[in-house]
């Protein structure tokens, strides 16, 4: 139920969606956690201020590259006091409809597209390369985005072209891989590999694009302490590493394969996934997270 003054859009697995009268765009971040498709059944607490707080983070950091959505943080009319720190009011914008990935190592759909035929959306890759191997350069994988309980799907940059013109698909791939070429020495900076990063874009009705949704966060990118880095097995991460890890172990009783929804997460997950989220904010920021 929204309040008179927020009209409800869309809620997504993260993030819920609202109308402010004036026509500007509510963001607010749940602690909802998502895994394998799942939108879990327990929340981690405090996880959507730290999403929006780095965020914002970022958002400053990536500024001269390209504009962002954000217009402002504070508490619009009729918003929740619980919303307190998890809002974003933006810029609504027609959203470009790829997810924007940069990798600068491999891993995850990539690896799996990889071990499957040498390529990883389009782009031929050398052979011999691990789980976690740095790319000789960071590439350009977009994926289509999926309705909750899918999968998003990877495509190559021909498919972003078919769709949106071949201009637009280049561009969207120099400011995704400037936007990553960025982050990844802000991280490498603080000890933290920034193997791979989701981007959302959108564009203004003028056609100017801008950054949207979040940026630079555990749930869109994933990040590896650089001292645990081995390539040849998966990485220490900085994301939802214990809940899969937990979801897939006999302990949880929960098949992936069940089709079934994941069980709800023990205390001990729960304290664990939240205080990865608080150190992946504070060593990226430099910040104490209170
Ligand atoms: P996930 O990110 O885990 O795939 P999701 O995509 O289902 O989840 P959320 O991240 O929870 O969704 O919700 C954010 C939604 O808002 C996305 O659909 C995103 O594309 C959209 N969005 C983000 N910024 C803007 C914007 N400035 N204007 C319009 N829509 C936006
Ligand atoms: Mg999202």
């Amino acid at each position: 139920m929204s309040p008179p003054e927020l009209q409800h859009l869309h809620s997504g697995k993260v993030r819920d969606l609202y109308a402010l009268p004036d026509g500007r765009l509510l963001m607010v971040a749940s602690d909802r956690i998502s895994a394998y498709d799942w939108v879990l059944p327990t929340a981690i607490p405090d996880k959507g201020r730290i999403l929006t707080a780095l965020s914002m983070w970022w958002f400053e950091r990536l500024a001269d590259l390209v504009p962002n959505h954000v217009l402002g943080t504070e508490l619009p009319p009729g918003a929740e006091p619980g919303w307190a720190g998890r809002c974003m009011v933006c810029e609504t914008l027609a959203m470009v409809p790829f997810e924007c990935v940069a990798r600068g190592y491999l891993t995850g759909s990539g690896l799996a597209d990889y071990l499957a035929g040498g390529t990883v959306c389009g782009i031929d890759l050398p052979p011999g390369l691990l789980d976690g191997s740095q790319l000789l350069e960071p590439i350009f994988t977009p994926a289509t985005k999926a309705e909750v309980g899918q999968h998003d799907e990877n495509v190559g940059l021909a498919e972003v072209a078919e769709r949106l013109g071949a201009g637009a698909a280049a561009q969207l791939r120099e400011v995704t891989l400037a936007v990553y070429a960025r982050a990844e020495a802000i991280a490498r900076q603080r000890g933290i590999i920034l193997a791979d990063t989701k981007l959302e874009f959108g564009r203004r009705a003028d056609g100017t694009l801008v950054l949207a949704d979040e940026v630079g966060t555990p749930d869109s990118s994933r990040f590896w302490p650089v001292e645990g880095w081995r390539p040849g097995r998966p990485q220490p991460s900085f994301d939802k590493q214990f809940v899969r890890d937990w979801l897939v172990s006999p302990a949880s009783g929960w098949r992936r394969e069940s089709g079934q929804p994941p069980p709800e997460l023990p205390e001990e997950i729960v304290a664990r996934t939240r205080s990865r989220y608080v150190e992946a904010y504070e060593r990226l920021t430099g910040r104490t997270w209170q």
